[in-house]
């Protein structure tokens, strides 16, 4: 295995509660945005095993007015500065930042980068001349399965959801090579299974049920 392509929204930093809206999504400020613990550790982890590590990541928000291009731009800074002191390296960052319903007219398209499209999947190859079936993708949503098993992938799914999510994951498309609950478990994942070291890998199925 070559690269691994990383999510970004729940995977490298944490997904936030926005109260007046009722949902939860990506952070739309900068105290929002805060790293997941132990992200930076994990892409050295990836970076060691002679992984490199890009991110690949929807950020619609541009296009529904939750936030301008600038922002997104600072969480990039911030991200990568914590990444970059604990001696982990990004090879590259892609976002798609349309949606069909965009309120910002020239982001408002259906377009072949939104995951579970594998456009940004294939840009990031591309850029890194690899081959997507040498490349780990990692997410914590059905569409990074998706976009990671249709590019040809191997998948890891990260999350802490309830079992009800199995019945979706289960699925032929969705069913992940693993399932972890940080970045950091599915790199130790990844050493083991690219090291060779005989270790009983959970079944990518009802392992959250305890968490
Ligand atoms: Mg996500
Ligand atoms: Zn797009």
């Amino acid at each position: 295995m070559k690269a691994v392509l990383l999510d970004r929204d729940g995977v490298i930093n944490a997904l936030v509660h926005h109260q007046d809206a009722g949902v939860v999504d990506a952070p739309f400020t900068r105290a929002q945005f805060k790293l997941l613990p132990r992200v930076p550790q994990a892409v050295r982890a990836l970076n060691e095993l002679g992984l490199r590590v890009v991110i690949v990541s929807n950020q619609p928000g541009i296009a529904k007015g939750h936030l301008k291009a600038e922002l997104l731009k600072t969480f990039e800074r911030l991200m990568l500065s914590q990444i970059r002191a604990a001696g982990g390296r990004i090879d590259g960052i892609y976002y798609c930042l349309h949606h069909p319903d965009a309120k910002v007219r020239k982001l408002r398209q259906r377009c072949s980068c939104r995951k579970p499209e594998i456009g940004l999947l294939e840009q990031a190859a591309a850029d890194l001349r690899v081959s997507l079936s040498e490349c780990y993708m990692i997410g914590d949503g059905i569409p990074d399965l998706l976009a990671g098993s249709r590019a040809g992938c191997r998948t890891v799914f990260i999350g802490r959801w309830k079992c009800e999510i199995c019945q979706f994951t289960e699925s032929p498309h969705v069913r992940p090579a693993f399932m972890a609950k940080d970045l950091w478990e599915a790199a130790q994942l990844i050493r083991s299974e690219m090291t060779g070291i005989a270790r009983t890998i959970p079944p990518p199925s009802c392992v959250l049920a305890e968490a």
